[in-house]
């Protein structure tokens, strides 16, 4: 199963090498879907598809070594029946989830998301549905 989760580095653990660490001790190896990390701190989003016990464990190392981790449990809709590729909610999209392909449909590469919510009210037919669960 494939869970997302949010890492929140603090400036005392920004240059610290934690990622290299867990996928070390865990030897499982994360996709990361979004960094924004400097030595001041930061974010990066991970994507690990291994079974629920090894995720868990993989969660707990990245507590243990100080870094805050955030599971995401959420899901991004755009509903392309309503969407009239208008463009808006593109440029509010920090990642490139939302995206204009070549024949100018507006896409979205849920994989890319970070769930900021920036372009759900930015949609004048509401086309774009973030759901909790
Ligand atoms: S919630 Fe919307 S704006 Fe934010 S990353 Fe996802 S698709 Fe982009
Ligand atoms: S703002 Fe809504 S209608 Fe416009 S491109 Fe984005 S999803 Fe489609």
């Amino acid at each position: 199963m494939t869970r997302k989760v949010l890492l929140r580095y603090s400036t005392q653990k920004a240059t610290e090498p934690i990622l290299a660490s867990v996928i070390k001790k865990t030897e499982i190896l994360p996709n990361i879907l979004y960094a924004e990390l400097s030595t001041k701190g930061g974010e990066i989003l991970l994507s690990i598809d291994a079974p629920d016990k090894e995720v868990d464990k993989t969660i707990a190392l990245f507590k243990q070594k100080g870094v805050e981790v955030q599971e995401i449990k959420r899901a991004i809709e755009l509903d392309r029946d309503s969407c009239f590729d208008c463009g808006a909610c593109l440029s509010l999209c920090p990642t490139g989830a939302l995206y204009m392909t070549d024949d100018k449909s507006v896409e979205l590469e849920e994989n890319k998301c970070i769930y900021c919510e920036l372009c759900v009210p930015s949609c004048p037919v509401r086309a774009l549905k973030l759901s909790k669960f």
